[in-house]
């Protein structure tokens, strides 16, 4: 494995600017384009299953972090309140308070439930300065982030939803989990005080776990303030773990927030926060996406997905013609030249680049393309509509598999 930070600035992914500060990366437009492929991913999924995406602001008054008590059990991780006047507000170290108002500005029946509400939002976090670098520890964090209202009796097949939709990225972007904990709570005052609700959510998470028939490890101590959760971890270059997804119960907001819904005997009824995270963070998730696969992303992520190759000065005008087409499918190309040396030289250049695409004079002549692969493979000279097709094609798949050994 690699170190993302290095690859990361070695690929022009994304980089930190004293003058920004530490913990505050941006994104170059490489990196940028990682980025959008993975989110769009993540809303399409959340489409398809049923989730209604919300925008909802980074800040909020510091009475709402009260009210939701991350202002009593999570005020180290979030950053001094900002004065407005009269007021004092923060920069929201969770979307959970936002998504909570957003259920309550509305009257729901029973039928609307389970009500998913999904949003890539931005969160802040007051990490000290000694442990930051790179994407892991960042200070500005977009989060994947959703929160399903549902009834008591929807929260077990809600979660197991979640947990499917967490294997089916996982196989599309090429990464396996480390471990899948059961997060509880632990001694000290982090957790709030309500045994009845911990045993409650905690029983529905375990017999969720053991119906999945995942390798689980319970472990004390990891829970959220407000309730147990199911972490999946990952590791990184030198084996540290960390969580990238996670399937939480929350008893506790509901009952802070008030929320209810009628049901169907008309008498108001108090519902679930099931909160999910599919790819957690994108800074996270794309660091280990970075360090899995060395920079070599599947080709839906590619930065570049396809790299034109003319042999010579000569094919020139037909491979630009050609990377148009590519860019008028909505794949990312570009064409390296001879400016850029041999063309044993530019293939090497181009070595994490899915489909090499290489554009002699008789591939010219022909409206053919040579394909190369980025694992060695080379494929015979082709129309180029049935190749670009087809990349297309395994690209909308989000196949892990860079050709259909049946089409070449
Ligand atoms: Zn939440």
């Amino acid at each position: 494995m690699h170190d993302h930070r290095k690859l990361g600035r070695e690929l022009d992914l994304f980089d930190t600017d004293p003058l920004i500060g530490a913990g505050l990366p941006y994104w170059l437009p490489d990196g940028a384009a990682v980025r959008h492929a993975l989110e769009e991913y993540v809303r399409a999924a959340e489409r398809r299953a049923g989730y209604r995406h919300v925008y909802s602001p980074v800040l909020g008054k510091r009475e709402l972090y009260e009210i939701s008590g991350h202002w009593s059990h999570y005020s180290d991780d979030m950053f001094p309140p900002m004065s407005l006047g009269a007021e004092q507000v923060v920069l929201r170290p969770s979307l959970c308070p936002h998504h909570a108002l957003i259920y309550r500005s509305r009257s729901h029946s029973h039928r609307e439930l389970p009500l998913r509400m999904a949003e890539l939002g931005g969160m802040y976090r007051s990490e000290l300065s000694g442990v930051l670098g790179g994407l892991t520890r960042v200070r500005a964090i977009q989060l994947n982030d959703a929160h399903i209202f549902c009834t008591p009796d929807q929260v077990a097949d809600e979660a197991w939803a979640a947990l499917e939709m967490i294997r089916r990225a996982y196989e599309a972007l090429g990464v396996a989990p480390a471990r899948y904990r059961l997060s509880l709570p632990g001694p000290g005052g982090k957790y709030v005080v309500a045994p009845e609700m911990w045993r409650r959510s905690t029983a529905l998470l375990t017999d969720v776990l053991d119906r999945s028939g995942l390798p689980y490890e319970a472990v004390e101590g990891e829970a959220a303030f407000y309730g147990p959760k199911i972490d999946v971890q990952v590791a990184d270059a030198a084996g540290r773990e960390s969580t990238l997804s996670t399937v939480q119960v929350d008893f506790h907001q509901p009952e802070q927030f008030d929320l209810h819904y009628i049901g169907a005997d008309g008498a108001r009824h108090r519902p679930v926060m099931v909160h999910r995270s599919v790819i957690g963070s994108v800074e996270r998730a794309v660091a280990h996406l970075i360090e899995q696969h060395g920079g070599a992303f599947p080709a839906w992520l590619a930065p570049v997905q396809v790299e034109i190759l003319p042999v010579s000065e000569a094919e020139l005008p037909n491979a630009e013609a050609l990377a148009r087409r590519c860019v008028d499918l909505g794949l990312r190309a570009e064409v390296a030249g001879p400016e850029r040396g041999s063309l044993g030289a530019r293939v090497r250049q181009a070595r994490l680049v899915p489909y090499q695409a290489v554009v002699g004079a008789k591939e010219a002549a022909d409206d053919h393309v040579a394909l190369r692969l980025r694992d060695g493979r080379r494929l015979a000279p082709r129309p180029a509509d049935d190749v670009l097709a087809r990349v297309r094609a395994l690209v909308d798949a989000h196949s892990a598999d860079l050709w259909d050994a049946a089409a070449s």
